[in-house]
């Protein structure tokens, strides 16, 4: 068994990020340039948010961290949104979910600019990728793809289960999964909480992408010999022996699994990593077509 170490593979794509950047800079040209939007005072979602940020300033990309107050109104959410889809310095913008009940994620979503989408949520990115047409691919999935890539890992003609149907993983993984190219040409089954026989589907993956939600949710026994397995799942649980008073766990019953794949990511160090490499790379991409523009 060996283990797809995303950390190590999210270091050296944010390597090269930064040297290109250098380059740019030498050259004098533009510097690639995040936005970040955080609403209230999620500690999870403070946590995913400083993770991207301190990545921006490791690689040498400018950003801007946005704290608006959880009682802030969806108008003037927009209005914010609009001044950075209108500052030309801004390459990307990520509002960073969830948002809080008063406002809609889909009015959200829609009103940032295709061209600075590095989440990939857009409607119109996701029909660019689904048509197979350039655009920003989800960060986690993009993330995940970057790591059987980096692995080597082949895909063309196996079977890929993904657990979950979720917009932000488990749809465009499916979908990414099933492309006419590398890393792709999988058969893919997408499962979720209305399938009833996901234990023999899952005897049946030669890769496993778990993305549900549920701590430890896929057994040894729902596992062929020799499969890759990549656990999406981040819950936090709590935990008094920790300083931080909570255990991070993934869907994947690690240590059962584990012995059972050939490939397997750790929760944390496996996709978490990737998620943020994916978005440098987008962010970067954004500014790259300035360049074209
Ligand atoms: P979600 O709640 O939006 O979707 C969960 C999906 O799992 C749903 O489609 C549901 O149908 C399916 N599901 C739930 N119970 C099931 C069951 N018993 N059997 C089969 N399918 C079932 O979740 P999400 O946003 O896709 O996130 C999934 C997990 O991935 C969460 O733990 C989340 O924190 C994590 N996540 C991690 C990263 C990362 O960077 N590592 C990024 C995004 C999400």
């Amino acid at each position: 068994m060996e283990i797809l170490d995303g950390k190590l593979v999210a270091q050296a794509v944010k390597e090269k990020l930064k040297k290109e950047t250098e380059q740019r800079a030498k050259n004098g040209k533009k510097i690639p340039h995040l936005a970040a939007v955080l609403i209230g005072n999620n500690g999870a979602s403070e946590t995913y948010v400083a993770s991207k940020v301190k990545s921006c300033s490791e690689i040498g990309f400018k950003s801007t961290l946005i704290r608006l107050s959880e009682d802030i109104s969806e108008s003037q959410l927009l209005n914010k949104l609009n001044e950075l889809n209108e500052d030309f310095d801004v390459d990307g913008i990520l509002v960073q979910l969830p948002l809080p009940k008063h406002i809609s994620e889909e009015k959200i979503i829609e009103t940032i600019f295709p061209s600075k989408d590095v989440d990939g949520f857009h409607p119109e990115s996701v029909g660019r990728m689904v048509q197979g047409l350039p655009t920003f691919y989800p960060a986690t999935p993009y993330g995940i793809l970057l790591l059987l890539e980096h692995y080597k890992i082949e895909t063309k003609g196996k079977h890929a289960v993904v657990i979950g149907r979720s917009n932000i993983v488990g749809r465009p993984i499916s979908i990414m999964l099933s492309k006419n190219e590398y890393p792709g040409n999988c058969t893919v089954t997408v499962c979720h909480s209305h399938t009833p026989n996901l234990k023999e589907i899952c005897l049946q993956a030669d890769i496993i992408i778990a993305a549900l939600g549920k701590p430890e949710f896929l057994k040894a026994d729902m596992v062929k010999p020799g499969s890759v397995v990549v656990d999406v799942g981040i819950t936090r649980i709590e935990d008094s022996t920790k300083k931080s008073g909570f255990t991070i766990k993934g869907d994947v019953d690690f240590q059962a699994v584990s012995p059972k794949c050939s490939y397997i990511t750790p929760v944390p160090g496996g996709v978490g990593p990737m998620t943020i490499a994916a978005l440098m790379m987008n962010t970067f991409k954004a500014c790259l077509a300035k360049d074209l523009a």
